[in-house]
């Protein structure tokens, strides 16, 4: 019954994602669940010669026993009347009896092994069935060793050792025992302790030695073990850039350490270009907030005046509704915009103007884009297709610098939020926004702006995505 739910979630997760993985994973779900419910409808028809056959190796295993190197299985089968179609099953069991009792100890001697060929001859077991009969042990005495020695998330050179040696019992080396037996195992084992490492938000240097050390002493290939941590480790990386441009600014060093991450733990050029995309956008904001506006040399779509220095140029959409005596009336442009140090500039085919940014009364970002009261022409609402927030902060920084107001810096310390209330929101919301769920583009938001008087502390912080954060801005 448990797995049936099991499957159901994995089926509606795949739903809902549309990925292929999670198809993959919810078949082989299904899979393992068929497979289950025939064994079990088989062993519940055959319960009474299970019972029989079980019967029957506890006799002869006691008659082993006492007769030791004298034993006969043919004689025994005679004495104990057992059948000939009972025959196999019973000598397996028996022979699963004495592996069971060996690896007992997690470990097999030359001295056991020795008995334990003899007492397959004796019981006249296939060598093919006595070599899996010996890889099932031996795996499950592995995998035994395995957890244990990870319970500290590392392997050491005497758990190494002891691995090798149970692989060795049955032909095998650690790696190809992992291959064999615990390919999703060992995938699932990896994760698990690499999500211990970086589950609070940074991987220090020892850590990645020891975790690649562990990978190593289980023989699992670096492919094999980026696709295992892919999850957890595009989660640090978020949570390590959402830490870093929680003050609006990336530092070297956070460059530094976002970069390494990114060489040594994602293979996926994609996810590697939308967080360089973020770094980059971070650091051209900040310096955009500074104060230090880009250059952009004339545009051909405004003519400008001596000195006039132009700062970003682009395609903009216009919307301004008003109320009139006939009714509600609005007006939609589309057109190109050019901000320069004095003024912004609209041209489209059939109208153009210009609002220079001292008469700009007021300014708002909204999730339709940027709102402009102004007293002369221009009032409304401006929204960028291309480099939106470029845009919104050029413009934002060019109307207080035009009208001498203060920029706030990006390095404000009142609005600081620190590493330990960082970590805890970002566990509290498990690395998502809060209002859709979002892993990307991940920011922490003050619930109340410091500017209303809200604080830096738990209560009043929250993990958002940019998406929603810029919504939010309109219920403010
Ligand atoms: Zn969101």
């Amino acid at each position: 019954m448990k797995s049936v739910i099991v499957v159901d979630l994995r089926l509606k997760q795949s739903n809902q994602n549309n990925h292929t993985s999670f198809n993959m994973q919810a078949a082989k779900g299904l899979i393992n669940w068929i497979k289950m419910g025939i064994s079990e409808v088989t062993s519940a028809i055959d319960a009474e010669r299970e019972a029989r056959i079980n019967a029957h190796a506890g006799v002869i295993n006691l008659e082993f026993g006492r007769l030791k190197k004298g034993f006969a299985f043919d004689a025994a089968v005679e004495k104990f009347g057992i059948s000939g179609g009972d025959r196999s099953a019973v000598a397996e069991r028996v022979y699963r009896g004495f592996l069971a009792r060996t690896w007992k100890d997690l470990s097999q001697t030359d001295r056991e092994t020795e008995l334990l060929s003899w007492a397959a001859g004796c019981l006249g077991i296939s060598t093919d069935k006595v070599s899996q009969l010996n890889q099932e042990a031996a795996a499950n005495a592995f995998q035994q060793v395995l957890v244990a020695a990870l319970a500290d998330n590392q392997i050491n050179d005497a758990e190494a050792g002891q691995l090798s040696q149970i692989a060795a019992r049955c032909g095998f080396t650690v790696q190809t025992m992992m291959a064999t037996f615990f390919e999703h195992k060992g995938e699932a084992l990896i994760r698990s302790a690499f999500t211990q490492y970086s589950s609070d938000g940074k991987l220090e240097r020892d850590e990645w030695k020891q975790f690649l050390q562990t990978v190593e002493q289980l023989g699992v290939p670096r492919d094999k073990m980026l696709h295992a941590i892919r999850q957890p480790a595009r989660q640090l990386i978020e949570h390590v850039l959402a830490d870093a441009r929680s003050d609006k600014e990336i530092s070297e060093r956070e460059e530094k350490v976002l970069s390494s991450l990114l060489s040594n733990l994602i293979d996926d050029t994609t996810f590697v270009a939308y967080v360089r995309e973020q770094i980059a956008e971070t650091k051209w904001m900040a310096e955009i907030e500074k104060g230090r506006l880009p250059s952009i040399g004339s545009p051909p779509e405004a003519a400008l005046r001596a000195g006039e220095i132009a700062y970003y140029s682009g395609p903009v959409r216009y919307v301004r509704t008003r109320e009139l005596s006939s009714g509600k009336k609005t007006e939609e442009l589309d057109g190109l915009a050019v901000i320069t140090d004095t003024r912004f500039i609209l041209s489209a085919t059939d109208k153009s103007f210009q609002i220079s940014h001292r008469k700009i009364l007021g300014h708002r970002l909204s999730s339709a884009g940027l709102e402009i009261r102004s007293d002369g022409k221009g009032a409304g609402t401006y929204s960028f297709p291309v480099d939106h927030d470029k845009a919104f902060t050029i413009w934002r920084v060019a109307i207080g610098r035009a009208n001498q107001t203060i920029v706030e810096t990006g390095t404000n310390n009142t609005r600081h939020i620190s590493r330990d209330v960082r970590q805890r929101v970002w566990q509290r919301y498990g690395g998502r926004c809060v209002e859709c769920g979002a892993a990307d583009y991940l920011e922490f938001d003050h619930i109340i702006p410091v500017a209303k008087g809200g604080s830096n502390s738990d209560s009043n912080v929250q993990l958002l995505c940019r998406k929603c954060n810029l919504k939010k801005s309109d219920r403010i």
